[in-house]
């Protein structure tokens, strides 16, 4: 039997641990997939335009889902003979072709998210200390592959120009979203907001430099 001092570093063991709940993820997604008749590639698509009005490219959905475009093109096709995407012309751009969500995928969407989740549960058993401080580590490890490039500006509050960290004394409450003009605590911050407007890298970085500090002073 391995010793605890001979034990793989920390860090490889973390990941060993996040690739146990990926697979319970992946496991979930398919069972959700099933349960409304798509493909999980298909899900997918459906959960990444939700809140989306105006739609998205092709090229756009498959680099944020990590797909191939030819395999992200088939998919759509699919969707639209489901009834569930239409695509239509940018109205800022009229040579590009975005794809939006019909009515009934989002009826679609929400038969399917009525399937339990294993990973959910999961995170339902955690008290809201511990929720808290898994929603700060996994804004964290998002930032950091988003600054590395390994995946695109994702709609978090951390990367967003409507996001000014601890700027209120309220500790429940000590940040601040401009879009609605209203602070919010740590548990409020978004990982997907429709709301969301990328911040520029330079004001990015100086927000994400004040959230660390203020979250470092927090845990002191
Ligand atoms: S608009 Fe959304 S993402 Fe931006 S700060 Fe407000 S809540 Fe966060």
């Amino acid at each position: 039997m391995e010793t605890p001092d001979l034990a793989t570093p920390l860090s490889d063991r973390l990941e060993e641990g996040l690739s146990r709940i990926a697979a319970v993820l992946r496991a979930d997604d398919w069972s959700r997939a099933k349960a409304v008749q798509l493909n999980p590639t298909q899900y997918a698509i459906l959960v990444h335009l939700q809140g989306r009005p105006s739609g998205l490219g092709i090229k756009d959905i498959a680099f944020q889902l990590g797909v191939s475009q030819p395999t992200t093109t088939d998919s759509v096709a699919a969707l639209e003979r489901k009834g569930l995407v239409v695509r239509h012309t940018d109205l800022a751009d009229r040579r590009a072709v975005h794809v939006r969500l019909t009515a009934d995928a989002e009826t679609a969407l929400q038969a399917a998210r009525s399937v339990p989740g294993h990973a959910h549960e999961a995170v339902a058993a955690l008290d809201r200390a511990g929720q808290e401080k898994l929603l700060l580590l996994l804004i964290a490890m998002i930032r950091q592959l988003q600054e590395t490039g390994a995946i695109p500006i994702q709609r978090m509050c951390a990367s967003c120009r409507h996001f000014r960290p601890f700027v209120h004394a309220d500790a429940a409450r000590p940040h601040h979203c401009t879009f609605v003009d209203a602070s919010f605590g740590q548990q409020d911050l978004r990982i997907e907001c429709r709301e969301h407007e990328a911040a520029a890298p330079a004001s990015r970085a100086a927000t994400w430099d004040a959230f660390a500090k203020g979250i470092q002073t927090l845990q002191a």
